[in-house]
């Protein structure tokens, strides 16, 4: 077994410098594909955090200060440089959370599109000016960074996600502190040296690694004005409401619970290609994975159960070099988990059609590895049905209409993606508009918006007035002043008056 005291030793990104960690608390980073320690990360105390916080302070009036086009360049520069260096970033990603590498290549692409979005950032900070609203007076609204903002970021999108909750945030003009995952550090520290070679001034990009001390300190610190959450909904609700409580601009995005549902007229084979792919995709290791099947009648499901169970049997299972269509889950308590959570369905009463649970691929490696389970009949009330599982475990849900699906989808909290499959242009049309959920697909498998689209489930998959990707991320980092201007020559005098202003 690895020594804590022998793997490399991680630090924090402070004022433009790569900095060790004070606190004496660390955590282990794993390799999840062989299981084995690589590196500790330093979790910082209330304190790092603070002269994080006071470097950001001193660094921000000059960044916002810069023309909006020069900082624009500077992100245009880390995008460069984003590109020029992806295999190293790809690398960074398979290691510490496990993906395959044409995984953590999809991964970087959707990333780019956040920073391309955001050297767009002169047109998202243009204002509206209006001539003469009364008595000679003109009306402008300007948006203004923000200050110090942050962002708080979950393992499963090591860079991806970072990239959408910052790239915007810097280009508008803030400083910008990210607390990525503690389970996958090193993508995050590895960027920060691109943002400086991009030309990024000290002070406007850090890296604080931590858990709930830093990040308590970013939520109640009162310089740090807006906070951008992502990962799973119980930590969600409490980032928005403490957030809240401290006066912070915060959007909080949860976990998410997506449905594919399925018309008797659907091509089954694109289905099950489609349902499979989102479905166990990266070890099911995402927000936006289909978690449901919905065929509508018993035909479409048998007909599907029938297919999918030879298709899941031939999947490969393996470390990111190794070809396979998936890879570990994160750690080893996840594995526990998650086939926890299929021997209790199976108490429920979810009939078994494939099991990941006793595969040879579990017994055999180190790694965190877990072949896929999918479970059919399951029904409302289940605990597998209510929850995210977070791990190749996928279910089955047997409706026998179309209204029997959105009232049953729209009965669920984790409203965060939905997909339908049909060839009936009306069917598609009821369903995107009765669906309460926040992304909407018709025959794709996970309905992720571009980048320039904006991206936020419903209910519990979204806490707060944001959401990420796309332009509302320019109106989530700025405020925006309002100002009423008259000049007046001195035979325009004015006159008093003790009415209301109107025009
Ligand atoms: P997580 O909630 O455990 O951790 C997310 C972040 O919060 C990490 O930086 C972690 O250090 C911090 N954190 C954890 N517990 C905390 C606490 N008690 N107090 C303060 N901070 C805390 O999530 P995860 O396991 O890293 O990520 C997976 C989850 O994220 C899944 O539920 C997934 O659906 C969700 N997710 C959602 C989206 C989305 O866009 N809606 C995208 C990616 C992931």
């Amino acid at each position: 077994m690895t020594n804590i005291t022998d793997v490399k030793e991680l630090t924090h990104f402070i004022g433009g410098k790569m900095i060790s960690g004070e606190s004496g608390r660390f955590s282990e980073v794993f390799n999840p594909a062989t299981g084995e320690v690589i590196a500790k990360v330093p979790l910082a105390s209330s304190n790092e955090v603070k002269d994080a916080i006071k470097k950001a302070v001193a660094s921000f009036p000059a960044w916002r200060d810069l023309s909006v086009a020069k900082r624009a360049e500077i992100v245009l520069n880390f995008r460069n440089l984003l590109k020029e260096n992806k295999d190293k970033v790809i690398e960074l990603i398979c290691i510490e959370s496990g993906k395959t590498e044409e995984d953590a290549m999809g991964e970087i692409t959707r990333g780019l599109e956040s920073v391309d979005l955001a050297i767009n950032a002169p047109h998202f900070m243009k204002g509206e000016y209006s001539v003469n609203v009364g008595g000679q007076i003109n009306a402008y609204s300007a948006k203004y960074p923000l200050g110090v903002v942050a962002a708080i970021s979950p393992f499963n999108f090591p860079i991806m996600v970072p990239l959408a909750q910052t790239s915007m945030a810097v280009a508008v003009g803030n400083a910008v502190i990210l607390k990525s995952s503690e389970r996958v550090p090193m993508t995050a520290l590895y960027i920060s040296e691109l943002w400086k070679e991009a030309g990024l001034p000290d002070g406007i990009w850090t890296v604080i690694n931590g858990d709930k001390e830093a990040v308590n300190e970013l939520l109640e610190n009162p310089v740090v004005q807006a906070i951008s959450f992502v990962g799973s909904t119980p930590v969600a609700h409490y980032i928005y409401e403490t957030g809240a409580k401290y006066g912070k601009r915060v959007v909080a995005l949860g976990g998410g619970k997506n449905n594919m549902v399925v018309m008797p007229d659907a091509d089954l084979e694109q289905v099950a290609n489609a349902f499979i792919s989102a479905g166990y995709g990266a070890a099911s290791q995402r927000c936006m994975a289909i978690s449901t099947l919905m065929p509508i009648g018993q035909e479409t499901a048998d007909r599907l159960v029938e297919i999918l169970k030879e298709k899941i049997d031939r999947l490969k299972v393996g470390a990111f070099s190794e070809g396979a269509d998936y890879g570990p889950v994160i750690s080893a308590q996840a594995k526990e988990n998650i086939i926890k959570a299929v021997d209790r369905s199976e108490e429920e009463g979810a009939t078994i059609v494939c099991d990941g649970r006793n595969k040879d691929i579990t017994k055999n490696d180190k790694g965190f590895f877990l072949a896929p389970t999918l479970l059919d009949h399951v029904k409302p009330g289940m605990k597998i049905y209510e929850e995210e599982v977070f791990g190749p475990v996928r279910n089955i849900v047997r409706v026998d209409t179309l209204e029997e699906a959105i009232k049953l989808i729209n009965q669920q909290e984790l409203a965060n993606g939905v997909t339908i499959y049909t060839n009936n242009g009306l069917a598609a049309r009821k369903f995107t508009t009765e669906i309460d959920v926040g992304m909407v697909g018709v025959n794709v498998p996970i309905p992720i918006p571009v980048g320039y689209h904006n991206f936020a489930g419903f209910k519990g998959s979204r806490f707060g007035d944001g959401q990420m990707f796309g332009p509302d991320q320019a109106r989530f980092y700025t405020k925006t002043k309002t100002v009423s201007e008259r000049w007046l020559s001195a035979s325009e005098n004015s006159s008093l008056s003790f009415a209301f202003p109107s025009n």
